[in-house]
Formats: structure tokens, C-alpha cells, sequence
């Protein structure tokens, strides 16, 4: 059976790509397009994709598309009321975008338990990156002392960034001590980073960069460094589709694409 799917956020750098990769894969249909900043626009102008349809304002062209799946790729602002809309209108919602606030996500946990419609909340759809973490979780059971570097594009809203913030709750759960870690000086703030679950993150912002992320773990005489880079975002893509067709088997809501491989 094809899979009707919608994309929230279509005409975004992440959105497009979702468009493309959808429209390419047999067993799923991009039926809508969602985007409140470039609505009246054509899908095909905007994505390249063979497709007359029209990217509509809100997230009513879902329901009246009768999608099964919806794909959320906005951003921080938007994420957690399309998460909640989605649910509550029974469609399975795969979201990407990252910076989704705790009580949305309660919330959205709740709906899904409650209602009929699944969500898979993944912060990093490339398999690279969801290893990167798998083994920065193991190495951290033997090694505490770690600190992560993330690096991003310089139109990117949130930071540290979400797959930052899941690599410290999966290390901090995995490891057995938390050793102290030295501060900067008062003159110099934030030369420390930013402090996730008791694991210090520093975020880079530069043009150029898609995304990378470095976990440096420190041990006596020695340092491990795992460390995974996005090249191009049709590396997200294999992830994204995963999800299209595995979230109806999904029980409620789930973190982390690691459920559906
Ligand atoms: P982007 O290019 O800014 O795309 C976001 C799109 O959503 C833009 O077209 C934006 O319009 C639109 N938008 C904003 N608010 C909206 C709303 N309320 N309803 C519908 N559309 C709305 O950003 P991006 O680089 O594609 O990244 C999108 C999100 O995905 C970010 O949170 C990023 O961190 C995340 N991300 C996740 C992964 C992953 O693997 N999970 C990978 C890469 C990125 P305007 O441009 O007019 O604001």
C-alpha cells in the first residue's frame, strides 16, 4: 500500500530535500506540501519535483489531502504545535526539526498514547550520526571525561543543536561517574561551552558547514575522538524515508531513530 505523505516546512533546505526523496520512492506518495512562509508557491518550482501541487499556508491541506504521514522539518518556533496538530488529527507525524521544547514533547507523548497516530522525533536521520552516538554511549561507560563539539551551518536557529543534546542524555546515561571539569576564568564566559546533562557542549556556527559533530573522550595519556560529518543532506534521506514507512508499527512516540533500524 503507498504511503500518503505530507512535508511541513517543503520549501526549507531540509524540507525540499524531504519533497525530493519522497517523490522518488515507490511506495510512498507526496500528496502536500506545508510551508506558512511560502505558500502560493509551486512545489515544483520550489523542490523540482514532477508534482502540480501548490504549497499550501497551514496544516489543513493534510487532513484534505488524507495523508497518512506527515514529515515536520520547521524549525525550534514551530515544531511542537505542528507535533501536537498532528497527533491530534491522527496523522503519524516522522519530525526532524530540531529545538522542540520538553513540554511539547510531554505533551505530544501523551497524544500519542492516548490517540491513534505514532511519532518518530529523531534529532539526526543519518545512520552515521545515530552510530556516532550508539558508540559515544559505549565509550563513555569507560571513559567520562568527554566534551562535544558541534558544528553547523550559520542559518541554523537553535544551538547547541538537538543530536549535541541527545549524544549528552545517551552519555550521561551510560556512564558511572562525573568527573569534575575545570571553568574558564569570569573574563571570558561561555569559553566553556554550554553545560547538557552535565556534559560540556560547544557550538560552531560558520558558512560552509553542513553539520559535523566531534565527542572527544579524555583518559589518562590517551584521547578517543569520534567524530561524523554531513557532507550533502541527501544523507538524512535513507533515515527520513525509513520513518515514512515504519511509523505506523511505531507504539506512541519515540526518540531517535535508532527504534525503526
Ligand atoms: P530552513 O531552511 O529554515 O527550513 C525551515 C522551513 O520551514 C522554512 O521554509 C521556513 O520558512 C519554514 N517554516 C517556518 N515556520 C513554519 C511554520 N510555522 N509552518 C510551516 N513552515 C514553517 O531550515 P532547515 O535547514 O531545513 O532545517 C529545518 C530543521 O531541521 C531545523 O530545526 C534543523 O535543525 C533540523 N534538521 C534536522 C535534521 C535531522 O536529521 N533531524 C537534519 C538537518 C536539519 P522561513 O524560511 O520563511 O522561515
Amino acid at each position: 500500500m503507498t504511503v500518503r505523505v505530507g512535508v511541513v516546512g517543503a520549501a526549507g533546505r531540509m524540507g525540499a530535500e524531504v519533497c525530493r526523496a519522497v517523490a522518488g520512492d515507490d511506495g510512498l506518495e507526496l500528496v502536500a506540501a506545508v510551508d506558512a512562509h511560502h505558500a502560493g508557491a509551486a512545489v515544483r518550482d520550489v523542490t523540482g519535483v514532477d508534482s502540480d501541487l501548490v504549497i499550501a499556508a497551514d496544516l489543513d491541506a493534510l487532513t484534505a489531502a488524507d495523508c497518512d504521514v506527515a514529515v515536520e522539518f520547521t524549525g525550534p518556533a514551530a515544531v511542537g504545535a505542528n507535533l501536537r496538530w498532528l497527533l491530534g488529527h491522527g496523522i503519524h507525524a516522522v519530525v526532524g526539526a530540531t529545538g522542540i521544547a520538553d513540554e511539547d514533547l510531554t505533551a505530544a507523548r501523551e497524544l500519542a498514547a492516548s490517540g491513534p497516530a505514532n511519532a518518530l522525533v529523531a534529532p539526526n536521520f543519518a545512520i552515521g550520526a545515530v552510530l556516532l552516538m550508539q558508540f559515544a554511549a559505549e565509550a563513555a561507560k569507560h571513559l567520562p571525561h568527554v566534551e562535544i563539539i558541534e558544528l553547523h551551518h550559520d542559518r541554523k536557529v537553535d544551538a547547541p543543536s538537538g543530536t549535541a543534546l541527545r549524544t549528552a542524555e545517551l552519555i550521561a546515561q551510560a556512564r558511572r561517574e562525573v568527573p569534575d571539569a575545570p571553568l574558564g576564568d569570569e573574563r571570558h564566559p561561555g569559553a566553556r561551552g554550554a553545560t547538557h546533562e552535565d556534559v560540556r557542549v560547544h557550538s560552531v556556527r560558520l558558512p560552509g558547514i553542513v553539520a559535523n559533530q566531534e565527542v572527544i573522550f579524555g583518559g589518562a595519556g590517551q584521547t578517543l575522538t569520534i567524530r561524523h560529518d554531513s557532507i550533502d543532506r541527501t544523507c538524512f534521506m535513507p533515515g527520513v524515508l525509513l520513518a515514512c514507512h515504519g511509523v505506523a508499527e511505531l507504539d506512541g512516540l519515540v526518540v531517535g531513530l535508532e527504534h525503526l533500524l
